[in-house]
């Protein structure tokens, strides 16, 4: 069985999670550290819990989930995951960073691709991929039915929904993304979003307004 704990980080506020197995194992969501503060916290979290870091998965490749990969990738020397039609986003950070006001060369771990419709092994427990893209090209979220909760990535927030004026963005496919891939999950399923505070399907059913 998984457990996950959540992380916000850097001025997007964003939230990046840990996944850990019962061996202690554990893979690292949207790495948004922005400095050796933020950094230091999610290291002291591994060490305490005596984690042993495998990969680092992400569910898009907007900045602010993106600036902490080359730290974690470099201190435990692991690879990075994401859908390959993500790749014009990674590829743009540095221009996005400048659109934000900030310097930002981009990601200079190399990424390897994660699939969609298959499960994504992580040792003995499996995550289901979901492509859900509108909010990014290549955005995807993390269901793990055991556990009864799915990793939303910017698509489904508590409330709302991803903003869809970036790069590549296009509301109408991300409601539909939204309407065949999240709303179809159990009403009880519990929605980590990449900001702001989890939720359920069924709340986000009845409440969401652009769902509703
Ligand atoms: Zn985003």
């Amino acid at each position: 069985m998984l457990s996950i704990h959540t992380f916000t980080f850097n001025p997007f506020q964003e939230n990046t999670y840990i996944i850990s197995n019962e061996q202690q194992e554990c893979w690292i969501v949207d790495p948004g550290m922005s400095n050796t503060a933020e950094e230091n916290e999610l290291v002291r979290f591994i060490e305490e819990h005596r984690l042993i870091p495998q990969a680092i998965i992400n569910t898009h490749a907007h900045i602010d989930h993106i600036l902490g990969i080359d730290f974690i990738a470099g201190k435990y020397g692991i690879p990075f995951y994401l859908h390959e039609t993500e790749m014009p986003i990674l590829n743009n950070a540095g221009n996005t960073a400048r659109m934000f006001g900030f310097q930002y060369e981009g990601v200079k771990t190399p990424a390897q691709f994660i699939a969609d419709g298959r499960p994504f092994a992580l040792k003995d427990d499996q995550l289901q991929i979901l492509f859900v893209p509108g909010h990014s090209p290549g955005s995807i979220a993390f269901y793990y039915p055991e556990g009864n909760w799915v990793i939303s990535g910017d698509a489904l927030f508590s409330g709302s929904i991803g903003r869809t004026d970036l790069l590549m963005g296009d509301f109408d496919t991300l409601i539909r993304s939204i309407r065949t891939q999240l709303l179809p999950l159990p009403g009880e399923t519990r929605v980590y979003s990449g900001h702001g505070p989890a939720t359920t399907i069924a709340a986000e059913k009845s409440g969401n307004p652009f769902l509703v």
